[in-house]
Order: C-alpha cells, then structure tokens, then sequence
C-alpha cells in the first residue's frame, strides 16, 4: 500500500483535537515512554506537553547525542535555476510572479560548486524550479554528472519524476532527494497551487517512494509551515516518516522543518506557528524517531538557530544564496524575464540590471534567508556550542 493510501485513512483532524485536549498527565505519560505512538506524538506537540519543553529538551538533547555525538553535518544549496512552470502562491518563483531568471549552464553550476568547495562543504543540495523546457532531465543528469567526481554527496531538490527517471540520475551520481509536500491539507494544498503540474497533491505524496524505489538512499520531507495548521502537518510529516521508515528502510530519512519566509509576490503566512512551538516540534519529533535526521535551515534567525541546535537538530545549511548564480554572481549576464516558456530580454537600460549591494547577482532568490553568517561563523558557533562541524554527509565509496 503506498502512503497515499495510508494518509487517507489516518484520523488527523480527530488526532489534533486530542492533541489540543492532551492533559499534563497524558503529556508525561507520553513523555516517558521508550517507544511512541502516532497518539503519543500528538500528546507530545500539545499544549499542556509545551509546558514540559526544559524536560523534553533535556530527553531530546541526550538522545541525540546518544545516537549521532557531536556531529553536525553542514550542506550548502546551489539553486540552478529559478525558472518554474507552477504557481505556488507562497513562492517567489511562481511562473506568474515577474522575477528576473536564469538558469545555470554546467561550467556557470561548476563555478558555484567551487566556490562552495573553497568554503569548505563537501555536501551539497541542487535546486532548481520545476521546467522541463529549462530545466530537463538530461540537463540535470549532466549537472549531476559533471560535479559527481568532486562531490562525495549530491542531493536534489527538484521537480518530482517517474521512477525511470529518478533512476537516471542515480546513476549520474545522486543520492539523496528532497520533496517537501509544502501542506498536507488537501484543501489549502488545491488553493496554493493554482496552475501547473504540482496541483497534483498524490503525485507529489508517493515521489520519495519513487525515489526509493530509484535508488536514492537518502530522503528528505517536510512541510512548510504557515499554510495550515502546524499540528495537523506535523502529525501528518511523523506519519509519513514513519512509512518510509518502515517501507524504505535502506534509505536514511531527514526531515526539515522549514517556515515560510518573505519572498516575490509577499505572501502572507496563513498560520503561526511560534518559536516555542518549533523547538517544542524538533524535540517531539527526536522523541518520535530517534535516528531520523532534522534539518535546520538558514529561514531562521541566528539566536534562534543558536538555542535550537543543542534540542536534536543533526543537519544545517549555512551562508545559503537562494537565487541561481548567488555565490558568484554565474550566469548574471543572461538574466530575463519568462512569459509563457519564452525568455524575454530586459532592456539595457532597465534599473533591474543595477548591482545589487553586496550581492554578486541580480537574479530573484526564492525567499529571504533568516541567518546571513558565513559557513567559518556557523562552524565556529557549532564547536562554541560543543558540536563538531562535519561537511562531508555521505561517501558512496564507503559503501561498495
Ligand atoms: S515552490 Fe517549487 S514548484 Fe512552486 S513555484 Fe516555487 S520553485 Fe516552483
């Protein structure tokens, strides 16, 4: 049975209202326990389990350590493209937002790459919008292809695929693939995405069991927080964790807990949810799945990125640009604008190809990034903090 099957059988709406009435004791009892329920989840992410939050840290803390020591692994995103045929009404890069474009060519993608290398990451997220004119399967293939030799691990973060397709870019060398369902509310899900291929909510749902079955042996989930409500999609990501957990079990799972972030075309979140509430959600989903990797993003501001990592957090991105070209400034002398599929040149004289202070390109990035460090400072606050900064994640050559 795939997930899709399993998600709708799940009472998610009954399992937040037990989640909101949980008592104190109820919380603890949850707590407490060495191996947990989708039930005692809930119980962990309620109200009356927040106020509990020292004691969950601490639980959380130490399983951590337990499980992963001191390592915290370091990973850079290089966005290829910022071309995309949907339109998410909550991101920048929506094909009717009037951004400036451009999509990398490989020796502009290696350029970034190096520069990534030079600050140290051995482990890197590829990113690009969804546009299979822009941003083709061969094109990735090769992207994949030509930074392999270099790159001990390559992730993707890209346009779902057919499992033949996945397969292609396992051999080119990928090895992990991260989808985020954005909301696992249907509802809110069909108003956010008003035109293109990602109105499919169940497509999207099965793509890390088609990753899987492709090769990958690493995915990553998330929802986006500030869609819908965050108990709903919280229990919905542990559901979803725990069915690959069960069902892809060579594959290490990660999940990201990213909220939403100022962007092109300033949406407003829908929901909240607060600072407490998030550190509240690392430490339950420690406790829910003790070797499942959590991802922290640069969509964060440093003190709270600082008071966050200690709580279960294994994986950080740091110093991310989140336009195509952002390390660089690869590819700013093609940047347009795209109507329909067609590239349209901006005039010369336009104020849109005015440098940016401080900023090596002119492209759009996806969202506002919360924490503006370089990767040397999130490093030396990771050791400060009594971690070791790890920047390779995965050596395929360890495992043949
Ligand atoms: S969220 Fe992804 S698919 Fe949607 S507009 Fe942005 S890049 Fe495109």
């Amino acid at each position: 049975m795939s997930f899709v099957a399993e998600f709708n059988s799940l009472p998610l709406d009954a399992l937040v209202k037990k989640s909101l009435a949980t008592s104190s004791a109820t919380a603890r009892e949850a707590l407490g326990k060495s191996k947990l329920a989708l039930a005692d989840f809930a119980a962990l992410i309620s109200p009356a389990a927040g106020e509990l939050l020292e004691t969950m840290g601490r639980k959380s803390h130490s399983m951590t350590r337990q499980r992963f020591g001191k390592a915290i692994r370091l990973f850079a995103p290089l966005y290829l493209s910022n071309e995309c045929v949907n339109n998410c009404s909550y991101c920048g890069f929506s094909r009717d937002n009037p951004i400036l474009r451009v999509t990398l060519s490989i020796e502009e993608i290696l350029r970034e790459a190096q520069e990534l290398k030079s600050q140290g990451f051995r482990n890197i997220l590829l990113v690009a919008g969804e546009h299979p004119k822009f941003v083709s399967n061969n094109y990735l293939r090769d992207s994949i292809a030509a930074l392999h030799a270099d790159w001990p691990s390559v992730s993707l973060e890209v346009g779902p695929m057919e499992t033949e397709e996945y397969r292609a870019l396992v051999a080119a060398g990928a090895d992990g693939l991260v989808v985020y369902q954005e909301t696992y509310d249907r509802k809110v899900y069909a108003e956010m995405h008003t035109a293109g291929p990602k109105r499919n909510f169940d497509w999207r749902l099965e793509t890390p069991e088609r990753a899987y079955a492709a090769g990958f042996r690493r995915l990553g989930i998330a929802a986006l927080f500030g869609l819908s409500d965050w108990r709903y999609e919280a229990l919905s990501v542990a559901a979803h964790a725990e069915y690959l957990l069960r069902h892809c079990w060579k594959s290490v799972v990660t999940i990201a807990l990213p909220r939403l972030r100022p962007c092109a075309g300033e949406f407003e979140p829908l929901t909240h949810i607060t600072d407490r509430e998030l550190a509240q959600l690392i430490c339950a989903f420690r406790l829910m799945f003790p070797d499942v990797g959590i991802v922290l993003s640069t969509r964060e501001e440093p003190r709270l990125r600082d008071g966050l990592l200690p709580l279960g957090v294994t994986m950080m991105s740091a110093g991310a640009r989140t336009e195509p070209g952002g390390y660089t400034g690869a590819g700013r002398e093609k940047i347009h604008h795209t109507e329909r599929g067609i590239i349209k040149e901006i005039a010369a004289t336009s104020s849109e190809w005015a440098p940016q202070q401080n900023r090596p390109t002119n492209a759009t990035g996806q969202f506002n990034i919360g924490d503006e460090r370089t990767p040397q400072e999130v490093a030396e606050l990771i050791r400060r903090l009594g971690y070791e900064p790890v920047w390779k994640d995965w050596d395929a050559a360890l495992t043949t």
